[in-house]
């Protein structure tokens, strides 16, 4: 149950994969609701039909599901503040962008786009590549501020295509203070006349996500730095409205790994690592080819090792902490912790949390996940045993069958080095004789094979290295693994002797 007035949404557009960044602004968004007792939602923000691309809102749902973030509210979750889709609410705008037109906040522009174009060219021609539609442009341009009253009456009537523009303050200080970034202020001489409603009927952006902010009573807009320059714009608005704004945090930029930059999906196919959560298939808005793409839960990553990873680019809990769980970073989490510098992405730190994190799993739990990807005959405590064995040495599930293979079948040749190194004359006759120790044990559990290994040892003057290895490689073929007296009991005596049998054939 919520009981504070904290009230966040993560507002995608489903215009594409949801890359790591947005998942990070997703979680963060999660995090604020959970610590503050609040409500995390989702809205889908779909105003641009051109980008619109099929199965990216589910998409985007999935992903959440999996990170183990799922908001409490929107579209298939419920709530009261719905729908939760933009072109759901699309009659809901246009009474707000004629109230502003009607307070002499925003204007009715008349301007074809080809006209535009023909401006901005000609400006182009004159030294002026970055031409605006602004406070001094709009004096000369084809608007409800320049023509006459009658001739915008009947423009209107006549059903004249218009687009509704924000009437852009001349010469003031835009001032808000951001949560990250403390106080920002624009000058509005900076900013354009910004297309609040288009020629199509639809709202932008910009009207659309401060109309629903409102109604959706957003306490608080924690989204991507590539928001802040449009937040001088939603402060207006909101002004213009006679709203109160809600507070906003811009969280810092994901970057590549070398800092250059922003983390693009190049880098990831570049240097081998994921940049999105799930893997999918989806239509590219640019080229309109379907494209898929790798996500970290296809790559073998548990949710929470990539949670965990996630939290720590651009937050730190100011002490040397680095395993939370999903409950403990709730409990740790404040947007005071978050930096202002962009986040550098460490693939090798990635993988770092993703072995701690199977290391932490429990031998039953992942025999469940092992035995989810692969087919096995062993019984479920086998397999667990199997998985305390090898889960040390993975990062991966799939480490543990690969590496552990010796473990479910018998070796098929004995690693070269060790044998070239290691198996020598009188190694045959010592394996011999280690063997009938093994054979007379009535119990062949762990402590007893190494108790009987280190006497065996002892009287025999030798140390580990000279024997062990010999051990190891009849057994498993392998140079190297886990505690051989754990492998030995796990496989069994008589199977453990018969591959000793088999390894002493083969290697003489
Ligand atoms: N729809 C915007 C996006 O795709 C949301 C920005 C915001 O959170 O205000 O990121």
């Amino acid at each position: 149950m919520s009981s504070s007035d904290v009230r966040v949404r993560f507002a995608p557009s489903p215009t594409g994969p949801l890359h790591m960044g947005g998942v990070r602004t997703a979680l963060y968004n999660y995090l604020f609701a959970k610590h503050n007792n609040g409500t995390f939602i989702i809205r889908i923000e779909d105003t641009d039909q051109e980008r619109f691309v099929p199965g990216a809102q589910e998409y985007i749902m999935e992903s959440l599901e999996w990170c183990g973030i799922m908001p409490t509210e929107g579209p298939g979750i419920g709530g009261d503040y719905g729908p939760y889709v933009q072109s759901e609410r699309m009659d809901l705008y246009k009474p707000y962008a004629l109230q502003l037109v009607e307070n002499d906040k925003a204007y009715y522009a008349f301007d074809t786009p080809e006209e535009l174009d023909a401006v901005r060219e000609q400006a182009k021609n004159m030294g002026m590549p970055n031409w605006q539609y602004n406070s001094i442009t709009r004096s000369s341009l084809k608007n409800s501020l320049t023509l006459p009253a009658d001739e915008v009456k009947r423009r209107l009537e006549a059903g004249d295509k218009f687009v509704i523009r924000m009437k852009m303050p001349r010469n003031e200080d835009v001032r808000f203070e951001d949560i990250i970034r403390g106080w920002v202020v624009v000058n509005t001489n900076n900013l354009d006349d910004k297309v609040l409603f288009k020629s199509d009927g639809l709202p932008t952006y910009h009207l659309a996500n401060i109309v629903d902010d409102h109604l959706m009573k957003i306490s608080h807009v924690i989204r991507g730095e590539e928001w802040l320059p449009s937040a001088p714009l939603h402060i207006l608005l909101y002004q213009a409205f006679g709203w109160d704004a809600p507070k906003f945090a811009h969280l810092p930029l994901l970057l590549r790994p070398d800092g250059n930059g922003k983390l693009s999906k190049r880098d990831g196919d570049r240097l081998g690592f994921p940049v999105f959560p799930i893997s999918g298939n989806l239509k590219d808005p640019k080229t309109g080819n379907m494209e898929s793409f790798t996500g970290y839960r296809e790559s073998g990553y548990l949710n929470n090792a990539f949670i965990n990873m996630l939290a720590f680019l651009g937050w730190n809990p100011g002490t040397t902490q680095e395993i939370f769980s999903l409950d403990q970073l709730v409990e740790a989490f404040s947007l005071d912790r978050v930096s202002k510098a962009g986040a550098k992405f460490d693939p090798d730190k990635t993988k770092w949390f993703q072995q701690q994190y199977l290391k932490a799993t429990s031998d039953e739990d992942l025999a469940q996940m092992l035995k989810s990807q692969f087919n096995l005959a062993e019984s479920d405590e086998k397999i667990a045993q199997f998985c305390h064995l090898m889960k040390e040495r993975a990062t991966f599930i799939k480490d543990m069958m690969e590496e552990g293979s010796y473990l479910l079948n018998k070796p098929a040749s004995y690693d070269e080095q060790t044998v070239s190194k290691k198996w020598k004359q009188d190694s045959a006759a010592l394996m011999t004789e280690w063997k009938s120790r093994l054979e007379a044990l009535s119990t062949f559990d762990a402590p007893s094979i190494e108790t009987a290994f280190k006497s065996f040892l002892e009287e025999k003057s030798l140390g580990i290295g000279a024997v062990l290895p010999l051990f190891r490689l009849l057994v498993t073929g392998a140079g190297m693994g886990p505690s051989m007296f754990e492998i030995a009991a796990y496989l069994g005596k008589e199977e453990c002797l018969n591959r000793m049998n088999d390894g002493l054939a083969k290697l003489g």
